[in-house]
């Protein structure tokens, strides 16, 4: 059973211990209030920081004090959005990204996303998509794209996300994908500077979260462009294993000796028949060699699912491995090491981009600032999958005898009735009694 027990009464605890190099004069709004100001940005997903303004400050009677029981203090007034810009940034983004860690070390010690490991082991899921867009260069470490006669000045994050049940995905670590030498690029065309890209910033980015969680034996998830030697190379040395897309287009060669070596081994066959009368056949041939770009041989394991439907087309994936594929594995591998890699994306960036998450919006003008909305996004985003995926919101639901999406509609209407909560709903101080809380049990919906 997962539960996420002692999670939010030690929140504040952690809010506490962010630091905050703002001038002592400067302090008028302690950092836990503030923290939690900035976390309704995304808990209540209102779009843009003025909608603070118009949605809480000038909004609701009861935001002021609500907040207070919140965050545990006594602030007599409603901050303006350009604080919180402020205080953000004095926090850093080091200051958030503990934060974050501390969440997901929480997490991972009260086992709440056990029960997605594959062969015992986590799956880190990794993925990059592009967060800001400008025409005009906005800082001095934008990627620079040439279309014709237009210049682009982007900015991408590859993004770390740990793999939960029903759905979940917790975010580990993100890694900005920039022109870090930007002395060197001045007043050269684009071109002719080298651009940081997904692969790159791999590199940097999953050291450091070995560095994190030394104890933690990882299976990487990732698509085809990550099947290559670089990748095979930087999990051996992490001691980690991967899940790679197979596709014929990236590795030519190994996909011909598959296809090969296939009809030899019949016997390397399962078919799953399901009661909604999708037929899975997952096929496998392992050991197959490699040679990378760099005279490196590879043994690598190559396993199939094809998916068919009553009357709905036919689905194909394949994927390459170095876990050991056999009987007794291949169809956890190709579940929640192949297929669960979507939920980043769908779970992940479309719901963050698509929804009052807007994480494409660029909230800090600030060239250092809007990474921090971004960390704080994921950081509220955690909170917003626990109320959503756990079990109290499905309790609430039984009490009233209807189903959970009967009761509110949609995901988008759960953060509209928090938002009429926190204008309008005196929050009793019974309901911030942390013992109470200790004894309260979240369940993560897994079945
Ligand atoms: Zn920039």
């Amino acid at each position: 059973m997962q539960t996420t027990r002692h999670f939010f009464p030690d929140f504040n605890a952690w809010l506490d211990r962010l630091p905050d190099t703002r001038v002592q004069e400067a302090c008028t709004y302690d950092k836990r209030f503030l923290a939690w100001w900035g976390l309704q940005l995304y808990l209540l997903q209102l779009g843009s920081r003025r909608q603070l303004d118009y949605e809480l400050r000038d909004g609701g009677p009861q935001v002021l004090d609500n907040l207070n029981r919140l965050a545990q203090t006594e602030q007599t007034t409603l901050p303006v959005h350009d604080t919180l810009d402020h205080f953000l940034g004095h926090v850093k983004l080091t200051g958030w990204e503990r934060l974050r860690r501390q969440c997901v070390q929480r997490l991972l010690r009260m086992k709440v996303l056990d029960a997605a490991r594959l062969l015992g082991r986590p799956v880190l899921l990794l993925d990059a998509t592009g967060l800001i867009c400008f025409h005009r260069r906005h800082c001095p470490y934008c990627l620079v794209q040439r279309h014709g006669k237009q210049t682009l000045y982007l900015h991408h994050v590859l993004e770390a996300k740990l793999l939960g049940p029903a759905g979940v995905v917790v975010s580990l670590g993100s890694e900005f994908i920039e022109n870090a030498d930007a002395a060197d690029a001045k007043g050269k065309a684009a071109e002719e500077v080298k651009q940081d890209c997904e692969l790159k910033a791999a590199r940097r980015l999953l050291p450091r979260i070995k560095k994190e969680h030394p104890q933690l034996r990882f299976v990487l998830a990732v698509d085809n462009l990550y099947a290559c030697g670089a990748t095979f190379a930087l999990a051996k040395q992490l001691n980690w294993s991967y899940v790679v897309t197979f596709k014929e287009g990236r590795t030519p060669a190994l996909w011909r000796e598959y296809q090969a070596l296939l009809p030899a081994c019949p016997e390397n066959t399962l078919r799953r028949q399901w009661g909604d009368g999708r037929v899975q056949t997952f096929r496998w041939v392992s050991h197959l060699d490699y040679q990378d770009s760099d005279g490196r041989s590879w043994k690598l394991n190559a396993l199939e699912c094809t998916e068919t439907t009553t009357d709905g087309p036919r689905h194909y994936f394949a994927w390459l491995t170095d876990l050991p594929v056999g009987r007794n594995t291949v169809e956890e591998i190709a579940q929640q090491g192949g297929r669960s890699r979507w939920k980043v994306e769908n779970e992940g960036f479309n719901r963050q981009k698509n929804s009052g998450l807007n994480l494409e919006h660029v909230y800090s003008i600030d060239p250092e600032n809007w990474k921090v909305y971004y960390v704080l996004l994921q950081i509220a985003f955690v909170l917003t999958q626990l109320l959503e995926r756990g079990s109290l919101l499905r309790r609430l639901a039984l009490e009233c005898g209807r189903p959970f999406w009967r009761l509110f509609g949609s995901l988008k209407n759960v953060a509209r009735r928090l938002l009429d909560s926190i204008r309008f709903v005196a929050w009793e101080e019974s309901w911030f009694d942390a013992a109470v809380a200790k004894k309260l049990r979240i369940e993560l919906d897994s079945s």
